[in-house]
Formats: structure tokens, sequence, C-alpha cells
């Protein structure tokens, strides 16, 4: 299992507080483990994003740091929508990440659903206290009684019922009685409250739906802020990280846990007090063209504008897993990113060039010929037996001399790019044009001597060209008699048209064309939609690619020695990719299929604005 890589971590704001309250003993003494205890706590009613990375990374990193402890908990109080394959792609993608919850900073799994009973006795003693009733309000009463920014809410007819009425219709509620909507349990707080969330929120609502772990044991669900400081508490949570929208919600949190230490202590009918976390808030991560809300995100698989969560396009960490991204990446670039209490936005390429800074180091170059057309060496027998192959000797990695070399064969008959031949080529065009010279890439050079076209299309197929015997492994010949040192302006890659094997390449763009997707243009009409602004060119598929041929083999190494297992590399002069790992090689599907992860280069910057 890998860990978060965290030498100097950039100290922020939650960061320093994390500090201040160890070397304080706020939570333990130094050493304890106990001193920071971290959750990640999703909701499992879809796939998670790359915004949940930040979170994953931020929780884990602390509770790493300072030896502390890291809970994944599901926080599952909703039974509509949440599913138990959200529940198991929550946790690949988590522990791909490197969060192991299992590890020697992780705490294990928990189900928020298994604290109900807890939390349900938690409510009646509230209740008991005089500081939660039952309401008979429907939804809609409750929200006109709610009152404004300027106006105190109305307090319900229902604000003064008796504990003991209360508690036994909270338990009728939990018993089945009455149907969903129909009464509620609400906290005594404050009906003139400024913070909205203060006045009188729910804590309980009647709900007969099938709850993915609890089954139908309940009929009744806890809200949001009256469960979600309480599970935090029962973990043992000191430092309950959330995002910016729950700063409002800080006040309910605190309220609810010194409601139940209210008459709580030594002797106390009550018990002990319970544990009170600190929340604190950091701005959600954003990005340039990719959408991060699940409701969108659903809706992008619900109507098939994409193949499913994993879709390569896709913001889900599964998506970026499946395009090729590294994990290391994804943990730099949330690093990197920061924690702040400000919203701000990044630019996707950011994250990208964070992507290949990771990949051009460890990638091992092969040779793969997107769109082949044939390049004919007419001398090749110059330099012997015009069948012989020559074994080229090609750097696995230039940037990692310990990846050491390959051969690669070399023949008569080669494979080169349809775009690296030109018939009137303008002065600028450094690749293979009629009487031009190029290096074939670990090749040798060779100067174009003519071409043949298709009758009836008119589109080049075979390129005819001579090779300098004096160039082996594509090194400069020796200087004429004059001293004079012939050059070469362009270096094109190539396959042995008898030994390439073809393989699928899918190249990935942006799945959005606008840097806000969500964001409605100011001419765009009533109608608008945020897929009206969908890539229609966000995959293309490439059928006739030709690969060098040991590129099979080397994908079945490479997925030993990349620590997900998944096959990584950069295809010469055009980008990196990776194995799909969800195509299975097999007699109907012969083809090994690429994802490409990136380009080589941002090649977006420019495009997006030139609009
Ligand atoms: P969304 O609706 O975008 O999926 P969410 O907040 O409803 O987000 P949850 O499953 O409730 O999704 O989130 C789990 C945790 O991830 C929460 O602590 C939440 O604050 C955090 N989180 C969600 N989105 C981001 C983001 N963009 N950046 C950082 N943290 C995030
Ligand atoms: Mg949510």
């Amino acid at each position: 299992m890998t860990t978060i890589e965290s030498p100097n971590t950039p100290t922020h704001f939650i960061a320093q507080m994390v500090d201040a309250d160890v070397a304080a003993g706020k939570w333990g003494a130094p050493g304890d483990a106990s001193v920071v205890c971290t959750r990640f706590p999703p909701e499992p009613n879809g796939y998670l994003h790359i915004g949940h990375a930040k979170s994953i990374c931020l929780n884990f990193g602390l509770a790493q740091q300072h030896g502390g402890k890291f809970f994944l908990r599901f926080d599952d109080t909703n039974p509509a929508k949440e599913e138990q394959e959200y529940v198991e792609a929550i946790k690949r993608d988590v522990l791909w990440l490197g969060a192991d919850w299992d590890g020697p900073n992780g705490a294990g799994i928990r189900f928020a659903s298994n604290y109900f009973q807890q939390v349900y006795d938690w409510a009646e003693e509230l209740i008991e206290k005089g500081l939660a009733y039952v309401c008979d309000l429907t939804g809609e009463e409750m929200r006109q009684m709610r009152g404004s920014a300027t106006e105190a809410g109305t307090p319900s007819p229902f604000r003064n019922r008796l504990p003991a009425e209360s508690i036994d219709l909270l338990r009728r509620m939990k018993a089945g009685e009455f149907p969903d909507g129909s009464k509620t349990l609400r906290a005594k707080i404050d009906m003139a409250s400024p913070n909205f969330n203060l006045r009188d929120p729910v804590m309980y609502r009647v709900v007969h739906e099938h709850h993915h772990n609890t089954g139908d044991e309940w009929c009744i669900y806890p809200m949001y802020d009256w469960a979600h400081g309480l599970e935090d508490s029962i973990e043992g949570i000191t430092h309950s990280l959330c995002t910016l929208e729950f700063e409002n919600h800080r006040p309910l949190y605190d309220w609810f846990i010194d409601a139940i230490n209210t008459d709580r202590g030594q002797g106390s009918k009550w018990g002990e007090k319970i544990h009170h976390p600190q929340q604190t808030e950091f701005a959600k991560l954003r990005l340039t063209y990719i959408l991060m809300g699940k409701r969108r995100l659903v809706e992008l698989v619900r109507d098939k504008h994409v193949s499913g969560w994993d879709d390569p396009r896709m913001s889900t960490i599964s998506g970026f897993r499946r395009r090729g991204y590294t994990a290391r990446a994804i943990r730099t670039f949330c690093e990197d990113a920061g924690v702040t209490k400000f919203d701000a936005t990044i630019d996707f390429s950011r994250l990208e060039n964070i992507l290949r800074e990771d990949l051009n180091k460890r990638t091992l170059r092969r040779m793969v010929v997107q769109h082949p057309i044939k390049l004919i060496i007419e001398n090749w027998a110059d330099g012997g037996d015009a069948n012989r192959t020559e074994l080229m000797a090609a750097v696995n990695n230039p940037e990692n001399a310990s990846a050491g070399t390959r051969q690669v064969p070399l023949m008569r008959e080669l494979l080169i790019e349809r775009d690296d031949f030109m018939i009137d080529a303008p002065r600028k065009f450094f690749r293979l044009a009629p009487g031009r010279e190029v290096r074939l890439r670990y090749g040798y050079w060779v100067t174009c001597t003519g071409y043949e076209t298709d009758p009836v299309s008119g589109e080049v197929t075979v390129v005819r060209c001579t090779y300098d015997l004096q160039t082996k492994g594509g090194n400069a010949p020796p200087p004429d008699a004059d001293g004079k040192q012939r050059k070469v302006k362009g270096t094109i890659h190539w396959v042995s048209a008898a030994h390439a094997v073809p393989v699928q390449v899918r190249l990935f763009d942006r799945l959005f064309t606008v840097e806000e997707p969500d964001r409605k243009p100011k001419d765009a009409p009533e109608s608008w939609h945020f897929t009206d602004s969908l890539n229609p060119d966000s995959v293309e598929v490439i059928e006739g690619a030709m690969a060098e041929p040991a590129l099979a083999e080397d994908a079945q190494n490479a997925r030993d020695a990349w620590e997900d297992g998944i096959a990584r590399f950069q295809f010469e002069r055009i980008g990196y990719f990776c194995v799909d790992p969800d195509t299975v090689v097999s007699d109907s599907a012969p083809k090994l299929v690429f994802n490409r992860t990136a380009t080589l280069k941002d090649t977006w910057a420019k495009v997006a604005k030139k609009g």
C-alpha cells in the first residue's frame, strides 16, 4: 500500500490548528493515537469525484502525520438514494488514493446507520430534557412559519407539547404508525434566531423506505445536522473537517452536542458527558472544465452522455483512474491546491501538468503509429539481404537510465504516421516530403524519393525512400569531405510492417468545452441545460493503430510494475496512454485497448482562448 507523500507538506490553517492542538495536548498526551482522529464521511449516493479526493487526502494526511486515526464512514442516513454499488466503489477509490482505513493510521470502516439506536436514544433524552418535541406540521406549513431574514419565525403550535406525549408519539413514529411526512421531531431552539438553521430544525422524519444496511428496521431517519456531530462524537473524532457550506450549521452541530451534555456529568442519571469534536470548514476544490456535483454526475450517467461512472472522461476518481491518472498525481495536486477559506477555481491544466510530471518520470516509451501508411526503404539491400531484420536499441525512458533499452525490429517495409508525410510541404514542415530527409527514431536517416497514391481517392498509400547506412541508431553521419555536417530537423516514429501488432486507441478529451460547465452563458436561451456544453469530440476511437511488437508483453509486465496494476506508457510523440483496465482481451476482442491519459503538452490553453 502506498502512503500519502508528505515530506514537506505546505502548512495551511487547518494543519496549523491541528499542530497547535497536538502541542497543547488538547485531545490527549503526545504520542497517543487519540490526539488526531479524522474521518471521511461520504454519502453513498454516487461515485466519488476529484473534490472528494481533496477531503480524503486532507483527513487521512492529518491522521498520518500525527500518528492518529482515520475512519472511512459512510454517512448513510438517507435511505432513498443510497446503494451498495456506491459503497463498493467508494471503498475502492479511497483505497486507491492511499487512505488505507485498515493500515497503521486507519481506524476502520463505519456506517452511520449502525449508530441509529444510539442516536435515537439521545433524541428521547432531549425530549425528556425539554429540548425537543414532536411536531404535526407538514413540510409546507413549516416552511411558511419559518419567517424571513428580517422576521422571526412563528412557533409551532406543538412546541409546548409535554415530553411524555412527544416520547409516546416518537415511539409510535418509530413503530410505523404514521405515514411519510406526517410528523417530525424538532429541536426546541429559537424561532427568532438570525441563523435559520437554529429555528427549531427537524431531527427525525418519517420515511417508509428500505435501507441498504438496516433493511426495514427503521422508518424514521435522522437529519444530517442531527446525526453528523453525534457520529463524530461516537468515533472520538477530534477534528471534524467539512466544506464551507456547513459553516452556518456549526452552531447547530455544537448545540446538539451541548444539549446532550446538559445535566450530564458525574452522578447524573444521564451519564457522563459525550465527546465534543471541533468542526472546521474549508473551501471546496473546484476545477475548470469539469463538474463535480453528484446531481450532475448522476444525470450524465443516467442519460448516457457517458458510458458509466468510470467513463474516462468523468470527473470521478474511478474515471480518472480508468483514464490512466496516477493516485500520486492526484494526491500531489490536492496538496498543491492547498486548504483555504476562500472559494477559488483551479485551472484544469494544473492537474494535467502535475500528472505529466509524474508520468514523464515513470512511463516506458513505446512506438505506436495511429494512422499508418507504408514506408519502403528502396535501397535496403545495400546493407545486406533485402529480407533481413535489424534490431535497433531503443531507450525505454530517457528520464530513468535504469529502465534500460529494448530491441525494436526494423525491416524494408515500415509504417509511419500519415501526418508525417506531405506532398507539397511548406518550408517549415520538418517531417517527410519528396526530397527531404528525416531521422527514424532509433533507426536510420531516410530521404524521400517518391510516393504512390490511390487512383480513386488520391490518398497517399506508399512513401518511398532511401536510407543512409552510416546513420544507424539514428545517429548523424560523419562530416563530408569539406567537413560539413549534414543535419535533419525532424525525427519520426515508426514500426516494422511485418512485426507490428494492431491495437485500439481511444483519444479522450475534455467532456465540456467551457470553463464553467454549470454556468448558463449570458446569451443562452431559456431552455439552456448544462449538457449543451458537452464536447462533441470528447472521444475518438482509432481502430487501425499499429504498435511495436512487444507491446502486449510489455503491458503484461507493466501491470506488475505499477502499484495499481494499470499499465501506463508514453507513446512517443503522441501522449500518455494506459491499457484500459476494463477491457478484457479475448479471442473475440484480441486487440489491446489503450486510453489516452493526456497529450504530451497542453493543447487546450491555446484552443480555449481562440474559442
Ligand atoms: P457532491 O454533491 O458534490 O457530491 P457532497 O458534499 O454532497 O458533494 P458527500 O458524500 O456528502 O458529497 O461528501 C463527503 C465529504 O466530501 C464531505 O465532507 C464534503 O464536505 C467533502 N467534499 C465534497 N465535495 C468536495 C469538494 N469539491 N472539495 C472538497 N471536499 C469536498
Ligand atoms: Mg452530500
